[in-house]
């Protein structure tokens, strides 16, 4: 079923064409057809849904800080004698969910209006995009405190793998356009490299309840 959406107010969700309820004139548009244009317009301003490795510099970075934390931290750790897998494991995890959830409130409007265009959640009630960078902040906080919780990695698995369900679905259909995931400063195309992210997480999440089981 086609979802419909003013150009002018992408919070609009409605399941049938019309005019926008917020400011009446405005025509609503196919929330696929409105996200093609965003894209192309995109790509003549620089190449932002094109992905070319200087597009990932960011996100290796980012990756690159947060492993590098996680192996000094697991030294630290095996030289105190206390060091599992699954610390080792919580402590990448922690640090993923903090940086990506804080890249997403630092343009929380520009990230809600980006993964209403693609998640399959956010598609339909456009608030999630808004909720889902606490939800991410949420999982990192609460790993700090407990980071062997059962219901936490569980409510993790399905989190993170139905938000990776959702660009999979995306990049099946072979648009090309701009990955929400670290906001709206960094320009990150959505690629296979956000499957991974998304479903890596989620798999990181599993093999850590299988152990602590
Ligand atoms: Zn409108």
């Amino acid at each position: 079923m086609e979802i419909y959406t003013c150009p002018m107010h992408l919070e609009v969700r409605q399941d049938k064409a019309g005019n926008c309820p917020k400011c009446g004139g405005m025509k609503l548009v196919p929330l696929d057809s409105l996200k093609a244009k965003v894209v192309s317009k995109n790509n003549e301003n620089g190449g932002v849904g094109s992905s070319t490795w200087k597009n990932y510099i960011p996100l290796a970075i980012i990756i690159g800080l947060i492993s590098v934390t996680t192996i000094i931290l697991s030294f630290r750790d095996s030289q105190l004698g206390n060091f599992a897998i699954s610390t080792t494991m919580s402590y990448f995890m922690i640090g993923f969910f903090l940086v990506f959830a804080g890249f997403k409130l630092i343009g929380l409007k520009g990230f809600a209006e980006g993964y209403s265009t693609y998640d399959l959640l956010a598609r339909r009630i456009f608030a999630y995009g808004y909720v889902y960078p606490f939800i991410e902040l949420f999982f990192g906080l609460v790993m700090i405190l407990n980071p062997t919780s059962k219901s936490l990695l569980l409510a993790e698995i399905l989190v993170m793998s139905f938000s990776g369900l959702g660009v999979a679905i995306k990049l099946r259909k072979k648009e090309k356009f701009q990955c929400a995931c670290l906001g709206t400063i960094l320009k990150v195309p959505l690629t296979k490299i956000t499957v991974v992210e998304d479903f890596g997480m989620a798999v990181l999440a599993l093999v850590m309840l299988l152990i602590v089981t």
